[in-house]
């Protein structure tokens, strides 16, 4: 049987690796960038997904890089008023943490989790260019020196990805009016323990602790204003203007932010005779709620929970029709996600009223609303 094609090193693309090696099957996995690529986005693993990490083996890999647990999560407006305040492990039980790491320490994670299993070929700085077969079956994987004969090819090349848009056709996409400001800081005294959510008129803007002393700050900006991220004094004078507690508190950037354009963007179809699509590559989120990378290690999972069904096939038919069954499941299972980070991102781009915030302080009131929350954004789907 030829190995399985990973067309991409992402946490989806490696999550996949790691997940079919469980299972016996062997795989490369083809990567554009060199292993020292730095990523600075999604960075906290939901309680949803730790035991699939554990599952696979990960779990020591993912300790070894000191990630941070934190079970606080409050939403707060702009002049500090706290609206929400969650204990997840009070309310949903004591699995239930936010791990933060760094996203190129997660990725250095599944690598090395792949490694150790023998099955798992990384191959860093090469460009898959094309998918061939014949008879409408993906048989090979192109890179422009080498083919990679392929049993079943995972198009894991992240979002937006021109790739994935030519075997399986342009995804559906939604163009946020907003974009995200990404920031890495020196912990800000009092903020690092809890995840903060901040709905201020000037839009959201998001806190999250990570390891080393280091602090996530992530703020919506509007797609107009993105000529000014670069001004030296951007990030103080936005969370001044964002957050009143925070203003004139020194903050420490340790490296160069990032800005991120926003996009919805589902593809119809998942998987085709021969190929799947996973992760980004097959839908992007917006970031609110942290789903994304979340989403892409669900998915790794499905698939490799089919193809068990299947009785771990090795012929083409049959690994078809398990990937067919992924892609179905896969579809279905992600909608109430799809639709309520969509419904979350497009709340976020408009200035909070009275009634939100009332409405954000009530659902903090009734547990069982508040649990239901957690719940969809923790136990990720
Ligand atoms: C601001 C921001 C914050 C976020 N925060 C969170 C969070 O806290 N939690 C969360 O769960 N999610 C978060 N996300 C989303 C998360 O980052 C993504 O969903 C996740 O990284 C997707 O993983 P992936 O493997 O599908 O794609 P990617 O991480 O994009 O990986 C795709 C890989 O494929 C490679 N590639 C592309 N084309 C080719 C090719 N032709 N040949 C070979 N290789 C190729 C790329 O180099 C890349 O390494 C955030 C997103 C943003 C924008």
């Amino acid at each position: 049987m030829n190995p399985i094609v990973i067309v991409g090193g992402g946490i989806g693309g490696l999550a996949s690796a790691l997940a079919l090696a469980h299972l016996g099957y062997q795989s490369i996995v083809l990567e554009s960038r060199p292993p020292s690529a730095h990523i600075d986005r999604g960075d906290v693993l939901h309680a949803g997904v730790l035991p699939l990490l554990s599952r696979w083996g990960a779990d020591r890999d993912i300790a070894a890089h000191n990630p941070f647990q934190f079970h606080r999560f409050r939403i707060a407006s702009g002049n500090g008023r706290i609206l929400l305040d969650a204990d997840t492990r009070e309310i949903l039980g004591d699995n239930h943490c936010f791990t933060s790491l760094r996203h190129p320490n997660i990725t250095a994670a599944l690598r090395s989790a792949a490694h150790r299993t023998g099955l798992v070929d990384v191959v860093n700085g090469v460009r898959c260019v094309e998918l061939l077969g014949s008879g409408g079956r993906i048989s090979e994987v192109h890179t422009a020196t080498a083919t990679y004969p392929s049993s079943l090819a995972i198009i894991a090349s992240g979002a937006r990805s021109r790739f994935a848009r030519r075997y399986f056709g342009a995804p559906n996409v939604y163009r946020y009016a907003t974009a995200f400001y990404n920031a890495c800081v020196r912990t800000v005294d009092g903020y690092g323990d809890c995840g903060f959510y901040i709905l201020s008129d000037d839009g959201a803007m998001v806190l999250v602790p990570l390891p080393e002393g280091l602090q996530r700050i992530g703020i919506q900006v509007r797609s107009s204003q993105l000529n000014q991220v670069a001004a030296p004094d951007f990030l103080r004078e936005t969370i001044a203007a964002r957050f009143r507690p925070l203003a004139g508190v020194p903050l420490e950037l340790v490296e160069r932010p990032h800005t991120y354009r926003l996009y919805r963007a589902v593809n119809d179809w998942w998987s085709r005779p021969g190929a799947i699509l996973l992760g980004d590559a097959a839908r992007q989120v917006h970031p609110v709620g942290g789903q994304g990378m979340n989403l892409a290690i669900r998915d790794a999972d499905v698939l490799a929970g089919c193809l068990n069904a299947a009785g771990c096939p090795r012929a083409a038919t049959r690994i078809d029709h398990a990937i067919a069954s992924y892609g179905a499941q896969r579809q279905r299972s992600v909608r109430p996600t799809l639709r309520r980070t969509h419904l979350l991102g497009v709340a976020a781009e408009r200035a909070p009223t009275a009634a939100s915030m009332a409405a954000v302080q009530l659902a903090g009131r009734i547990m069982p609303v508040k649990r239901n929350l957690l719940r969809a954004m923790m136990d990720v789907r």
